[in-house]
């Protein structure tokens, strides 16, 4: 029996069997591949789900609810006509509608899938996905990355090894993911992003250009007006750079819209957008330490993939053309339902999942450099670490007689406070001195449910204060946050404490103390950078260099043998 593999996303869900040699896509009951993830309420209280509940998300916003992948793994209840559901729920019934259709197609039962999700869902995201398969009445075989199900519909998974790198730019998200395939597993190396970078961006930049022309703004219009204005919009900017005529023409009461959408305009309006684009593309490969010409292969999947200048934009900075001929909008499902078959044969691909990485970097508020004031980011956890990671780093008073310190924590990636998010903050009191003369810790610790608990120490009294902060409030249940934080806790030392770095160190002291010159000099050197890596406390790279020192140690203990 075909195992359903099924693209559960933002703005448009799809699904497809192997069925033996090839991908099969499933048409829904409209005979559509595409089934928007929306769902609604009818007035006579039955559920609707897809391109039905779509017409009628202006006309009836009150009863019919979108986007709410978003809110996949919180609590969060979007009140739908009188009742009230969670996106695990929501996603729920677009699975089960799926189903049918694909029972419908297919003419049996189909009771298994393979549900894709985005490579940077936390542990809690995923188990909410897997549930809603569930409540939809599927055995869910597996999740896998989206990044992943687009490389194997690509079949860079036939290849010997390779690195990869994923743009979907869907119609309210921009995902970026790293993919590295080695030995028959595909790792998510890094993922960046924009969470509100997408077609619907493109679409109100032209919509806005429109209406200012004529001096008015989305309020003057009914709800029915600015619906005729998206779809005619939304047409448009389907046909940039195609040939033949693009024009709008429309009538909206008393206002008169006539506008040939060519090229060069567009271009204009879409520029910032694309600039946006590029910037964690950057990222992802700073994070990965990569440059561009390391990329074996990009590819490029989401409905807004299509437009021209985005691929243009992409060849440029790569100086090639990625590859897009596969439906941007069913590469996923494809990937998925080829995983499924994979699986049904016992040949899965092996993936490393990207839970393991904090994908934001979390600090605190610190003076400028002119010491003038605060305002300023001192990030503690950087984004993509592997978690659970706890780090610590010690600030200073910096008044004279201060008597409070307040610790305020943020998650961004901003140079400024003000540009990233407040998470919450902590307050302790500090025994009066000179600015400068008080130490205060501030460990954060970081896991994969999304938990960051705080510990903050003033250094020469003792004096503690902690706070946990959760992701997705109310996700855990008491018992699981205490398990996390008992987990966490193992982890709050410095690792230049931990008794295997404590030897390294000392040994490395006695090799320099008794080595001369040169050798001196290097030993020097590769301590020094071993200090420097277990300052900022990232497990794995202190594992990797600690293995090139003892290399590095043992060579000249020999050495000195000789
Ligand atoms: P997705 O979330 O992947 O289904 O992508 C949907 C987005 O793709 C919407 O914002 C669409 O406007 C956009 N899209 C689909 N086809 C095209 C096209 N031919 N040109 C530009 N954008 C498109």
């Amino acid at each position: 029996m075909a195992i359903l593999g099924i693209d559960l996303g933002t703005t448009n869900s799809a699904c497809a069997i192997w069925d033996g040699d090839k991908v099969q896509l499933i048409p829904n009951r409209l005979g559509e591949f595409l089934t928007p993830s929306v769902v609604g309420i009818d007035d006579k209280g039955l559920v609707t789900v897809g391109k039905v509940a779509r017409d009628r998300l202006i006309s009836h916003s009150d009863r019919t609810v979108a986007v709410f992948k978003r809110l996949m793994g919180s609590n969060h209840q979007v009140q739908l006509a009188r009742q009230r559901f969670t996106a695990t729920e929501l996603s729920a019934l677009v699975l089960k509608s799926l189903k049918e259709d694909a029972e419908a197609f297919l003419g049996q039962p189909v009771t298994e899938a393979v549900i894709s999700v985005p490579a940077y869902f936390n542990d809690n995201q995923r188990q909410a996905t897997r549930l809603a398969g569930e409540l939809a009445g599927f055995k869910v075989e597996r999740l896998i990355n989206e990044p992943t199900a687009a490389a194997i519909a690509y079949g860079l998974n036939q290849r010997a090894e390779g690195t990869f790198l994923i743009l979907d730019l869907g119609g309210g998200t921009f995902d970026v993911s790293i993919l590295e395939f080695f030995d028959g597993v595909m790792e998510v190396h890094a993922s960046a992003g924009d969470n509100f970078l997408g077609g619907e961006d493109f679409n109100n930049a032209i919509q806005e250009a429109l209406l200012a022309e004529q001096g008015i703004t989305a309020l003057d219009l009914s709800p029915q007006q600015r619906a005729q204005l998206a779809t005619a919009v939304e047409r448009s900017k389907r046909r940039i750079g195609l040939p033949g005529d693009n024009r709008i023409s429309l009538t909206l009461g008393k206002h008169q819209i006539d506008k040939q959408i060519d090229d060069d305009w567009f271009t204009k309006l879409a520029t910032p957008l694309l600039l946006r684009a590029k910037r964690p593309i950057e990222r992802a490969l700073d994070d990965a330490k990569l440059n561009p010409g390391a990329i074996d292969e990009v590819v490029l999947v989401g409905g807004s993939t299509r437009m021209g200048l985005f691929r243009a934009t992409v060849g440029r900075m790569f100086g090639r053309l990625p590859a897009c001929h596969i439906d941007p909008d069913l590469a996923i499902a494809m990937g998925a339902a080829i995983q499924a078959g994979l699986k049904a044969k016992d040949a899965a691909l092996g993936e490393i999942v990207l839970t393991d990485v904090c994908p934001y970097t979390l600090g605190t508020e610190v003076n400028g450099p002119d010491s003038k004031g605060g305002g300023y980011f001192m990030p503690i956890i950087e984004r993509n670490s592997t978690v659970p990671v706890s780090v610590e780093r010690s600030v200073v008073t910096a008044h004279d007689n201060q008597q409070v310190v307040r610790v305020a924590i943020y998650q961004g990636e901003s140079r400024l406070v003000a540009n990233n998010i407040h998470l919450g903050e902590l307050e302790l009191a500090v025994p009066p001195g000179p600015a400068g003369s008080q130490q205060v810790d501030i460990r954060y610790s970081y896991d994969m449910n999304g938990l960051l608990a705080v510990d903050v120490t003033v250094a020469s009294t003792g004096l503690k204060v902690n706070k946990v902060i959760e992701q997705a409030p109310g996700a855990l249940s008491t018992a699981q946050k205490a398990e996390a934080l008992a987990r966490l806790d193992k982890l709050k030392f410095h690792p230049r404490d931990q008794e295997e770095n404590r030897a390294l160190l000392a040994r490395g002291e006695r090799v320099y103390q008794s080595s001369l010159g040169d050798q001196r000099e290097y030993v020097a050197n590769v301590l020094g950078e071993f200090d420097k890596v277990l300052e900022r406390q990232n497990p794995q790279e202190i594992a990797r260099l600690r293995a090139k020192v003892n290399e590095v140690l043992d060579k000249f203990d020999r050495d000195n043998w000789l």
